[in-house]
């Protein structure tokens, strides 16, 4: 029974046809190999280039302080691991600098829910930032600090978006972690819920503006709500088309209020992977996610579904507070995108290729 309903399953995957929740809820019990191929498959349906992009960017972490304090963050102020911190306009420029110097493209500036932060501190932020480094594009804030910003200056979310827009911001990140709000209520209670968090991104599309989704998994959901969570973020992108690409990462717990909890596995990530790229038939890029995974789990991944590999980062403190780093230059990505059969192109925040990989894969570096 179970083999014929599986064998009826992955033609649907093959013929590219569109997979219900429950029939993603019967891919977790699939063999992991059989699963990766299904999600490679689709995604070659999906995006047929061997392809893999990368961007240089940086996230600038400006502040620490956070009224929030959710219990699975070990990098706000309160979670005592390290010291409350607000970056000065200049330290800011400095950060950028560098970036620019390395031939950055992108700025990813994020930061706590800083109580005493009006709408007036990130519009000037961006403004200022903007007015120095014109052709810098600012993917950047979160919906809890657009739903933040807009609640400490008594305005709508569409009236925030609109003064950030002005000022220069170009894109959001959808820093979604998990839109299942019994898990919300017990790990981030201060936090917007998932309704708060659409309503911001229908607000995002009515202003133009571009974003992507994330997924944190491992915070004690079951695998129903794992997929609630893919529903959620399918049915805005059925909504608006806005989502430029899907992250899923698992929840780091050894450094938070939730160390009880047992780490996510890498045979869980590549399988997240696999599902998120099959049941996700509307988001062309799904990013591995080396920060967290690790680069040579992310290298799997990218032969299981996923076709970008996000930024070279060059600094992030709220992943670096769980206790995990992972660095990574552009040489080593070129290296783990060719050796795992793909072809390696730098990108940029729109996702256009800027530089292609050499032809033969054994060179290093671009054209
Ligand atoms: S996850 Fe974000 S909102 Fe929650 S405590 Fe950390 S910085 Fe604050």
């Amino acid at each position: 029974m179970k083999k014929s309903a599986d064998k009826k399953l992955k033609e649907k995957i093959c013929n590219g046809e569109r997979i219900s929740s429950e029939e993603a809820l019967a891919l977790f019990s699939w063999d992991l190999i059989e699963l990766g191929e299904a999600g490679n498959m689709r995604r070659s349906l999906i995006f047929p280039r061997e392809e893999v992009g990368f961007i240089i960017d940086r996230i600038i972490n400006f502040t620490n302080i956070c009224e929030a304090a959710c219990n699975f963050c070990a990098y706000h102020a309160r979670a005592n691991l390290i010291k409350p911190f607000e970056l000065t306009q200049k330290e800011i420029y400095a950060k950028i600098e560098e970036l620019v110097s390395a031939g950055g493209t992108q700025v990813m500036l994020q930061g706590g829910l800083h109580p005493d932060y009006t709408l007036d501190t990130y519009v000037s932020m961006v403004r200022n930032v903007k007015k120095r480094f014109p052709r810098i594009y600012l993917h950047s804030f979160s919906p809890s600090e657009i739903a933040h910003m807009a609640k400490k200056s008594s305005v709508s979310i569409d009236e925030a978006i609109l003064n950030l827009k002005k000022a220069g911001l170009n894109s959001v990140p959808g820093a979604s972690d998990l839109l299942v709000d019994r898990i919300r209520k017990k790990v981030s209670p201060r936090k917007i819920g998932k309704d708060l968090w659409c309503e911001v991104m229908y607000a995002l599309h009515r202003h133009g503006m571009k974003s992507s989704a994330t997924m944190t998994y491992g915070m004690g959901e079951t695998d129903e709500e794992k997929i609630g969570h893919l529903n959620v973020v399918r049915d805005v992108q059925d909504k608006t088309g806005m989502l430029r690409a899907f992250i899923p990462w698992s929840f780091s717990p050894a450094r938070t209020g939730l160390k009880y909890i047992e780490p996510a596995t890498g045979i869980d990530y590549l399988k997240i992977v696999a599902i998120s790229r099959i049941f996700l038939d509307n988001i062309i890029y799904i990013q591995a996610g080396w920060l967290t995974e690790g680069l040579k789990l992310a290298q799997l991944a990218l032969t299981m579904g996923a076709n970008d590999m996000g930024g070279v980062l060059m600094e992030e403190t709220v992943v670096k507070a769980t206790g995990i780093e992972t660095k990574a230059g552009i040489e080593e990505f070129i290296d783990l995108i060719t050796n795992a059969g793909k072809k390696p192109v730098l990108r940029d925040s729109e996702y256009k290729v800027i530089k292609k990989g050499g032809k033969d894969s054994r060179v290093r570096g671009f054209k």
